[in-house]
C-alpha cells in the first residue's frame, strides 16, 4: 500500500497580510467584507480617515484619494489580491449600483 501523500500547498497567501500596509489596515478594519458587484465577487474593506496615510488614485473618477480620506479598498475577492485598489466610498457605491464597465486597457 502506498504511503499517504501529503502535498503542501504552495499558493496559501490569499489570507496573509502581505505587506505592512495590509497588516494595518487589516488591524485597523478587523478583516473585509464581501459585496457581489456586476462583474463579479469582490472583498472591500473601509479605510478610516486615520488609517489613511498615502494619497491614491481612484479607478471611478481618476481623482486623487488625499491622505486622510476614508474611503473603500476594493479587491477581486478570487484573486490574490494584487489587482488591490482604493476607491472613493461615492465612487465605490456608484460603482455597485450602475454596470460600468470596469476600466481596462
Ligand atoms: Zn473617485
Amino acid at each position: 500500500m502506498s504511503p499517504r501523500r501529503n502535498i503542501p500547498r504552495r499558493r496559501k497567501g490569499a489570507n496573509r497580510p502581505r505587506d505592512d500596509e495590509s497588516a494595518l489596515v487589516n488591524r485597523i478594519t478587523g478583516g473585509e467584507q464581501y459585496e457581489n458587484g456586476p462583474d463579479g465577487q469582490w472583498a472591500i474593506r473601509r479605510i478610516s480617515g486615520a488609517a489613511a496615510v498615502k494619497t491614491y488614485r481612484c479607478p471611478g473618477c481618476y481623482q486623487e484619494i488625499p491622505p486622510g480620506m476614508p474611503h473603500v479598498v476594493a479587491w477581486s475577492a478570487y484573486g490574490d489580491g494584487d489587482d488591490r485598489r482604493h476607491w472613493h466610498s461615492s465612487c465605490w457605491n456608484r460603482r455597485a449600483h450602475r454596470s460600468v464597465r470596469y476600466p481596462r486597457r
